[in-house]
């Protein structure tokens, strides 16, 4: 039997990188593991408890206790605190705007990452999306990719999906927070956003979905000579 396959897939917010690494997890018959889904549940729980963004150390308490879950399936992928669903809940504005505080917090990252390493271990493929995976979650992941596109493209996308979701468009809007999540996201102190030295590094600014998971398909065949 051939031994599981571990991909890494990195970036900012808006690259495609979510779609592309169910995509892939699908054409692999991997798990796929959204680690961003995880720093979200800590954040809904942190905005229930009525805990200042700004106190790190009663994040960091909060944390602590939290009941988390993610599920594996790439085509449905849900999210729980304890047992409760929250799958729509963590990706509403609230918990958006408030996410890239909570993930900064050391105790919070120290927590997941333990967690994460924890649920990637098994038998089966596995393609694990988040900003920190091929630089500290799992540097010795078999495919390290790192997806990119500039801030205007993922500002386009973004204002498209809220704009076919029903939502008023609000391009400038969604460009400045694009920004400032890129700027949080890569100037904190702990893991910040940055691509791994042996990361293939794929900008997605002018590829559709499917070409750029034909693309990612084509170089994990190169880089670790399988076919997905
Ligand atoms: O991928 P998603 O946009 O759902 O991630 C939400 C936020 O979680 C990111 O903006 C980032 O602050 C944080 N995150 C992180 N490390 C990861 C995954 C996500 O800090 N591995």
């Amino acid at each position: 039997m051939s031994r599981a396959l571990v991909i890494a897939i990195d970036g900012p917010a808006g690259t495609g990188k979510s779609s592309v690494a169910r995509g892939l997890a699908q054409s692999l018959r991997a798990r796929y593991l959204d680690t961003g889904a995880m720093y979200r549940i800590v954040t809904l729980a942190v905005l229930r408890g009525g805990i200042d963004l700004g106190d790190a150390a009663a994040i960091a308490a909060a944390a602590d206790g939290i009941e988390l879950a993610v599920g594996h399936d790439p085509g449905q992928d849900r999210s729980y605190l304890a047992g409760e669903d929250v799958s729509a809940e963590i990706r509403g504005d609230a918990v958006t705007r408030a996410v890239s505080a909570v993930s900064a917090v050391p105790a919070v990252r120290t927590r997941l990452v333990a967690l994460q390493r924890a649920l990637a271990q098994g038998p089966d493929n596995v393609v694990v999306e988040g900003r920190d995976i091929g630089t500290v979650v799992l540097p010795d992941a078999d495919v390290k990719i790192f997806l990119t596109a500039s801030p205007e493209e993922r500002a386009r996308r973004r204002n498209d999906q809220n704009v076919a979701a029903g939502l008023p468009g609000d391009y400038d809007g969604v460009l400045a927070d694009v920004k400032r999540r890129d700027h949080l996201d890569s100037s904190r102190d702990v893991s910040p956003l940055r691509a791994a030295e042996d990361a293939l590094v794929v900008d997605t600014s002018h590829m559709n979905q499917a070409e750029v998971i034909a693309h990612l398909t084509d170089l994990i065949h190169e880089k670790a000579g399988v076919h997905p």
